[in-house]
């Protein structure tokens, strides 16, 4: 379990402002939704933590660590996108052995946290298809144990759901719940799905135009929405 502080990071892209000055701190252990609707900035502040992107000023914290320096295979995180981007041409034990194999992992290492993964998301019995031969939520399911090989202390996802059928989301939210209870990892979740953030998240961060407007429980940003805007995107009565 990590804490990760998002200090005052602003970024631009020609002249536009895409994150004004987003400040966040993150207990070990939470489960924090980013929502916001598409284009307010989600996807370019979870790249600015991973270390994907670059910004302008602030700072990203892991641990009391200022890691803003740190290219991303530095900074201990995983991360699952939107578009799962596994290797077509290798088998669903080498995409997940893969990026192990690359840094150097001992072997013995490597075989047992396949095998881990392989038990927590059921994915045991697909081990040696190729993606091609996966359907869309068997897809997603290698796409996490990819990230979670590398590091299940801090995971970062940019919308993992969205390429999925309606059943076929609202089952894999509850075992994505089910996942962060098993390893009490930090989780960063973006969405522009309400649903989602409310029933996933201890704690929402709702953004509107590169601001975070409210970073609260659930229950209060239903309840007490700090704007209209917060207000209108969640559907709360104010
Ligand atoms: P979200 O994930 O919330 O949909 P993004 O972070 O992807 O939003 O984008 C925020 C804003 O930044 C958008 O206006 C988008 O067009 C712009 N943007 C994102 N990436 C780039 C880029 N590489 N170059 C120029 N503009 C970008
Ligand atoms: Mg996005």
């Amino acid at each position: 379990m990590s804490s990760v502080s998002i200090r005052k990071i602003r970024k631009s892209f020609a002249g536009l402002t895409v994150l004004d000055s987003v400040d966040m701190e993150i207990a070990p252990g939470e489960f924090i939704v980013i929502l916001g609707p598409s284009g307010c900035g989600k996807s370019t502040l979870l790249n600015v933590i991973a270390g994907l992107d670059d910004c302008e000023s602030g700072q990203i914290v892991i641990d009391a660590v200022d890691v803003s320096g740190l290219e991303p295979s530095q900074r201990g995180l995983a991360m699952v996108f939107q578009s799962y981007a596994l290797f077509p041409a290798m088998t669903v034990r080498r995409n997940l052995s893969f990026g192990m194999e690359v840094a150097g992992t001992p072997k013995p290492t490597i075989v047992q946290k396949v095998d881990w993964v392989a038990k927590l998301l059921q994915i045991e019995a697909l081990l040696d298809r190729k993606p091609g031969q996966l359907s869309g939520g068997q897809r997603q399911r290698v796409a996490i144990g990819r990230a979670l090989v590398r590091s299940s202390s801090i995971c970062l996802f940019d919308e993992p759901l969205s390429n999925l059928d309606a059943k076929l989301r609202a089952e894999t939210r509850v075992e994505l719940k089910q996942l962060h209870e098993t390893l009490k990892s930090t989780m960063i979740y973006v969405t522009h799905d309400q649903i989602e953030a409310m029933t996933m998240a201890d704690r929402v961060a709702v953004m509107h135009k590169g601001r975070v407007e409210q970073f609260a429980p659930p229950q209060s940003i239903y309840e007490k929405p700090a704007s209209l805007f917060v207000a209108g995107f969640v559907g709360s009565p104010a």
